[in-house]
């Protein structure tokens, strides 16, 4: 059996195809040329597993998105209280490039928005650091939390060089405060280097999970970043990463976000997900139009907002699996949402059962939200698909409603079929 996720992927980037408002960035020449029908989704598990769908090959700047990362290797390099020093923490409600400093202490007032993020990236590699030294530091840190070594778009880097005035504005500006030491033109450059750094959606969505795992790159293993750093960096993600949009995004999606002009947005669940979008065409805040209505589908679908009242943390839901003469039982426990199905899909897809029924026991089972029914009844469908026969133990209905993606019925078999042996279930 195959995990029916990167399905789900699909018939979400189905449903956001047809939109096709907003606008490719063209402030950056070369980003103006991208192909606006480029869409990709892919998520990854802070238990490792990578899902994607689309175009999902095609490689992008990472512009923006970059912010909270090299945010949270300064508060890692620095601390808290050196990294406050130079940037606040509060949401400003301003646009990305906006040329605003904070009116008492001349401190960008967030890392998300430009001035804080040129004045950030001065942080990376010590004060004494070359352009090329501190671009590298963030490059090869970068490229471990993706799990794999990143490039460079030299055309797009070189076109917003080109066209960086505004940028080199805010530079100035934070040097004339002491903000920032390096020469304004140095200090620009850097930050754009650091925006034209290549990724695709997976990628992102890898990255992304390593901030909602506490700094645990789930793919690799490697340990990037402290739980603490990751904390911080989520909460102002939370409040600040979709610019003047961030209150509506948090109200409609609840889920920390971070965009990028080229198009890439990512999402962070702290401790369930990454989720990553892909597609060039923006909307008068500088986010990804279908992006930002497929993160409104995901989030609805599959009762991810972070300020639902739905119960999240779970116990590991599988309790046990048992061979049963001819027939396999997954004993599952606690609620079943969507990072449970999916540990509960991944399971059933990785085991090598010869055309054995297959019987999910949710006696356990204490609640579950819809995606996570969906996605054990698609799971069961595609069992049967493959030749098992298929069945719930379901005392006290959890399932519902009992249909299948095909209209057919999921079996359901009383409890005392499966009695294993001289133990109750
Ligand atoms: N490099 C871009 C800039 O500084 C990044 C902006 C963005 O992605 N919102 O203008």
């Amino acid at each position: 059996m195959k995990t029916p996720i990167p399905f789900y992927l699909e018939e979400i980037l189905d449903k956001v195809r047809y939109s096709d408002g907003g606008a490719v960035a063209d402030y950056i020449p070369e980003l103006a040329d991208a192909n606006p029908s480029y869409l990709a989704a892919a998520m990854c598990t802070t238990t490792g597993n990578v899902y994607s769908a689309g175009d999902k090959e095609e490689r992008f700047t990472i512009q923006s998105i970059s912010k909270p990362f090299v945010y949270a290797l300064a508060l890692q390099e620095l601390g808290l209280d050196a990294v406050r020093e130079i940037v606040g923490m509060e949401p400003s409600g301003e646009a990305f490039n906006e040329l605003s400093l904070n009116a008492e202490d001349h401190r960008p007032v967030n890392p998300m928005i430009n001035a804080g993020a040129i004045a950030v990236t001065q942080l990376i590699n010590g004060v004494d650091s070359t352009v090329d030294e501190r671009v590298e530091r963030i490059r090869s840190y970068m490229s471990r939390l993706a799990g794999r070594e990143l490039g460079m778009d030299e055309r797009v880097c070189g076109s917003e060089l080109e066209h960086s005035d505004r940028n080199l504005s805010l530079a100035h500006m934070l040097r004339n405060y002491g903000i920032i030491k390096d020469e304004a033109p140095d200090a620009v450059t850097t930050y754009i280097r650091q925006c034209s750094l290549l990724v695709d959606v997976r990628d992102l969505a890898v990255m992304s999970a390593t901030l909602a795992n506490g700094g645990h790159q789930p793919v690799t293993g490697e340990k990037i970043l402290d739980t603490d750093v990751c904390r911080l960096t989520l909460s102002v993600m939370s409040s600040a990463g979709m610019y003047d949009g961030a209150g509506r995004w948090m109200a409609e999606v609840g889920i920390p976000a971070k965009s990028g002009v080229a198009g890439g947005l990512l999402g962070t669940l702290p401790g369930q997900l990454g989720i990553a979008t892909f597609s060039p065409r923006l909307n008068k805040e500088g986010n990804s139009v279908r992006g930002v209505e497929a993160f409104k589908l995901v989030s609805r679908d599959m009762g991810l907002h972070l300020m639902s009242t739905e119960e999240r943390y779970g116990i590991a839901p599988i309790r046990d699996i048992h061979e049963e003469e001819d027939t396999y039982v997954f004993r599952l426990q606690g609620q079943i949402n969507f990072n449970a199905a999916e540990t509960i899909l991944y399971e059933l897809a990785d085991q090598d059962f010869d055309n054995e029924a297959v019987v999910l026991d949710m006696s356990g089972v204490t609640g579950s939200n819809r995606m996570g029914r969906r996605m054990l009844k698609e799971g069961l469908r595609r069992l049967r698909e493959s030749g098992h026969d298929i069945g719930v133990v379901d005392p006290d209905n959890r399932m519902t409603d009992l249909k299948m993606s095909d209209g057919t019925e999921v079996p359901v078999h009383d409890m005392e079929d499966y009695e294993i042996a001289g133990e109750e279930i």
